[in-house]
């Protein structure tokens, strides 16, 4: 999974820095803007979503973002089987890679729409999220940073 994510980012030329959560991994550093990602359990119509929702971002706005992937419909949606080879723990961990890469774009440029293709589609299908090919990269690092201050209203 963190693979992936860094991965996905490195393409589009942005350093992404994967910690185990800490409250000193919270106190970023001024040119880091942190993303806690949680893998869960839960169903996502539990959270009012719908039930085929992959991720998604919680409580926009603030210094420190945070989104969820569910882990059972990212599952599902890989049709994996019950008895799952190594190769398929492989695939999931890089599906959630993908859809935490998907959330954590909309976590930092919340006014960005979904794209045709690529990350940014708006249903990431069991394709998009076992193509052996990475997804194309969602936006510069330029962009990134232009949308996060636009968002926070802050200057970096
Ligand atoms: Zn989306």
């Amino acid at each position: 999974m963190a693979r992936e994510v860094i991965q996905i980012f490195a393409d589009a030329g942005i350093a992404a820095e994967w910690t185990e959560l800490t409250r000193d991994a919270l106190a970023s550093p001024d040119d880091a803007i942190p993303v806690v990602v949680v893998l869960t359990t839960a169903r996502p119509e539990r959270w009012g979503l719908a039930p085929n929702t992959l991720g998604a971002v919680m409580g926009r706005g603030g210094p420190v973002r945070c989104v969820y992937v569910f882990h059972e419909e990212v599952v599902r949606t890989l049709q994996l089987p019950r008895r799952r080879s190594s190769g398929d723990f492989h695939s999931l961990g890089r599906a959630i890679g993908r859809v935490a890469a998907h959330e954590i774009v909309h976590a930092l440029t919340p006014d960005r729409p979904h794209s045709r293709v690529g990350l940014m589609k708006e249903e990431l299908d069991r394709q998009a999220l076992s193509a052996v090919d990475r997804p194309s990269p969602p936006l510069s690092g330029g962009e990134l940073m232009e949308a996060w201050s636009a968002s926070t209203g802050t200057r970096r």
